[in-house]
């Protein structure tokens, strides 16, 4: 695992997996209302008390929204940094609703997909992969 933190990361590669899935985060991009309807179903955010780092939206556009912005071309402490996004702040438990119908856990899953393609992935006995549901 320590080798995988040092490797540099494959931004073709990454750029490959955005470029299958374009018509997804241009929806997600393009129209999102920023209504904060899909976080009153995330549980999540009513736990922490209404903090916008939770709303299901602010994840998907902060993660996988920048990275598509960004063309893939991104760091590994990009990928770090991502990461608690995408799976502390996140269960992928799907009961976030958006009426225009942008899919969030499938956004978020997707850049769990791309962390895990370069190596990233969270260390479940850190304590700060804990903190947010267990
Ligand atoms: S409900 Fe849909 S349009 Fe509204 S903030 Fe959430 S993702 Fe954006
Ligand atoms: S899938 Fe993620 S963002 Fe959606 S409701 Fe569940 S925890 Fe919240």
């Amino acid at each position: 695992m320590a080798e995988q933190t040092k490797a540099s990361v494959e931004t073709g590669k990454i750029k490959a997996m955005l470029d299958r899935r374009k018509g997804k985060m241009k929806l997600l991009l393009s129209h999102c209302a920023h209504c904060s309807i899909c976080a009153e179903s995330c549980f999540l955010y009513t736990a922490h008390h209404g903090d916008p780092q939770y709303m299901p939206s602010y994840k998907a556009i902060f993660s996988l929204g920048r990275l598509y912005k960004k063309r893939g071309r991104v760091d590994r402490g990009f990928l770090e940094e991502i990461k608690g996004i995408v799976w502390r702040n996140c269960v992928l438990c799907r009961r976030c609703y958006c009426p225009i119908g942008i899919d969030i856990p499938s956004m978020i899953a997707f850049a769990r997909s791309i962390c895990r393609s370069q190596g990233v992935y969270p260390d479940f006995e850190e304590p700060e992969h804990r903190e947010s549901w267990l």
